[in-house]
This record gives C-alpha cells, sequence and structure tokens, in this order.
C-alpha cells in the first residue's frame, strides 16, 4: 500500500512511514483470555479435571508415566507435556536433548486509547506492533534470549514506549508491564508427537511466536494420535527424533 491508502485505513498514525503491506485475511482477537475460558469451560463440560500443581518429577512405573507434584502422586496411561518454554525441566528427564530455549517479549497497555487503530499494526522494521484490546492500546514485541529466571528488563520496556510514541500523538502513562516466554526450537517448528523413548508420553510445545493461533489445531493432532487415529498429514518434521 501507498502512503495514503495506510493513511486511509489508519488515520491517526503519523507520517513516518513510505509503505506498507496489508494482511486483508488476518485476524485478530481483542480478548484471548475470554476464548480461552470458554475452551476450559468445554474441557470441564465434557469431563475434563483440572488441578494447578506445579510438578516436579517424571518417571515411571511399569512403564506408566508418573508425575510429582510437591505433595501428589499420579499415575497415568499417556500423558502429554505441553508446559511451553517450561517443558525442557521435563523433557530432560526423559533422556531426550531438545535445545528448547524462550524468545522473551514484552508488552504494555495504554488503557482506554485502543481506539487510535483499527487492527493490529506492525512496524516490521523496528520488530514491534501495535493491537487494538478490550484493556486498551497494546504494544508489544522484541525478542530477548534472557533465560525463564532473569527479571524483566525496563530498557525494552522503555523501547516499546517510545516506539509507540513515534507512531501516534497524545499516548498517556502506560500500564501493565508484562514478559512472556515464546517457547522456541532451533528450526522454528514445533515438537509435536509420541517422545523417542516411551512411547506413553507425547508432546506439544515449541510453538514460539504462534503458539496462540496454533494451539488449537496441535491439541487436535495429539489427541488423534493419544486415540490411536490415523493420519494422512506428514508428522516427522515436528519429532523431537530431529534433534536425537
Ligand atoms: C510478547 C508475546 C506476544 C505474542 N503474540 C502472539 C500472537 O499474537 N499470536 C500467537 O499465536 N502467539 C503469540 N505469542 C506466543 C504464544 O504466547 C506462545 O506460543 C504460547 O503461549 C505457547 O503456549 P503454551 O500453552 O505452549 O505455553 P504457555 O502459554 O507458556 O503455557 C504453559 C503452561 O504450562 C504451565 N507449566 C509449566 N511448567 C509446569 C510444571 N512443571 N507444572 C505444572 N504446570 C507447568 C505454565 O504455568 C503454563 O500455564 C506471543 C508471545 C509473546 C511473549
Amino acid at each position: 500500500m501507498n502512503k495514503k491508502e495506510i493513511h486511509d485505513l489508519e488515520p491517526n498514525l503519523k507520517p513516518f512511514y513510505h509503505g506498507g503491506v496489508f494482511y486483508d485475511y488476518a485476524r485478530h482477537a481483542r480478548n484471548p483470555k475470554k476464548i480461552l475460558i470458554k475452551l476450559f469451560q468445554n474441557f470441564i463440560n465434557k469431563g475434563g479435571k483440572f488441578l494447578k500443581l506445579n510438578i516436579q518429577d517424571l518417571n515411571f512405573d511399569e512403564e506408566k508415566p508418573v508425575l510429582r507434584s510437591e505433595t501428589q502422586r499420579f499415575v497415568f496411561d499417556k500423558l502429554v507435556i505441553a508446559c511451553g518454554a517450561f517443558s525442557k525441566k521435563l523433557t530432560d528427564k526423559l533422556h531426550e536433548n531438545i535445545p528448547l530455549d524462550t524468545e522473551r517479549g514484552y508488552h504494555v497497555h495504554f488503557k482506554d486509547f485502543d481506539h487510535l487503530i483499527s487492527r493490529p499494526v506492525v512496524y516490521s522494521n523496528r520488530g514491534f506492533g501495535m493491537s487494538p484490546m478490550d484493556q486498551g492500546l497494546r504494544v508489544v514485541g522484541t525478542v530477548e534470549f534472557g533465560g525463564l529466571e532473569n527479571a524483566l528488563s525496563k530498557s525494552r520496556i522503555k523501547n516499546l514506549i517510545l516506539n509507540a510514541k513515534d507512531m501516534l500523538d497524545g499516548l498517556p502513562e502506560h500500564k501493565d508491564e508484562w514478559l512472556g516466554f515464546r517457547p522456541t526450537l532451533p528450526d522454528f517448528l514445533p515438537i509435536i508427537g509420541p517422545s523417542k523413548n516411551y512411547k506413553n508420553v507425547f508432546y506439544s510445545f515449541g510453538h514460539h511466536h504462534l503458539g496462540w493461533t496454533l494451539g488449537a489445531i496441535s491439541g487436535k493432532i495429539v489427541s488423534g494420535m493419544i486415540a490411536n487415529e490415523n493420519t494422512n498429514m506428514d508428522l516427522k518434521p515436528y519429532s523431537s527424533i530431529r534433534f536425537a
């Protein structure tokens, strides 16, 4: 799109740009949590059980996977590890060498300023974007290799705010400084499928920048595997064996 076309779509953007790309098939959610809660309710309504526990150990009892929290022990017929960037803590117990890391990313909100744009707008040269959300205008981005333990980097938050102010006038004080952990593998593909060494353990993690978008389809694929359904999809590229 040229300058005028961008201005017609997003008149509040400062005219810093020369051109852009418009993805007219793209969709976005103003409140992903609301969607997640609906999925969760559906799971519970269908007889699913939810326990909020920190799983600290994984081993086997006569080939059956056993999970341990601080106070409880569970034996399962089959198990799925879907702990995002934290999955490696469990897969390392399965004689795997999966090079999962985290691409840390940040966001802030400008409350009540979501009206300034009407769709996600990405400034690709600078690696950040803005989306209108229920919580306000969300400014989001950056990729940081900083592990799971280190604190949030204030300079990255500052950078997001400065970038947003380069694109829009009149932004107020920001709210909700957030750091998230994108679970990423070196070849940028997730790991979906059975463990290399234990046939009753399945993986579904490593969806990097697109886990929210891809989670449902990966869940469907994994549930098919667990139910021993046949598939004509070639799932080899997603196997953990590629890192063996
Ligand atoms: C800044 C940013 C922007 C993003 N934007 C988008 C986007 O626009 N679209 C998109 O599709 N994706 C986006 N993503 C990526 C997306 O958030 C991730 O890919 C997705 O959250 C991964 O989902 P997950 O369920 O695998 O892991 P998570 O969401 O990290 O969930 C893992 C869960 O496992 C639990 N867990 C971990 N270890 C244990 C344990 N030992 N015991 C018990 N529970 C445990 C955690 O508490 C957590 O609830 C973004 C990520 C970031 C950081």
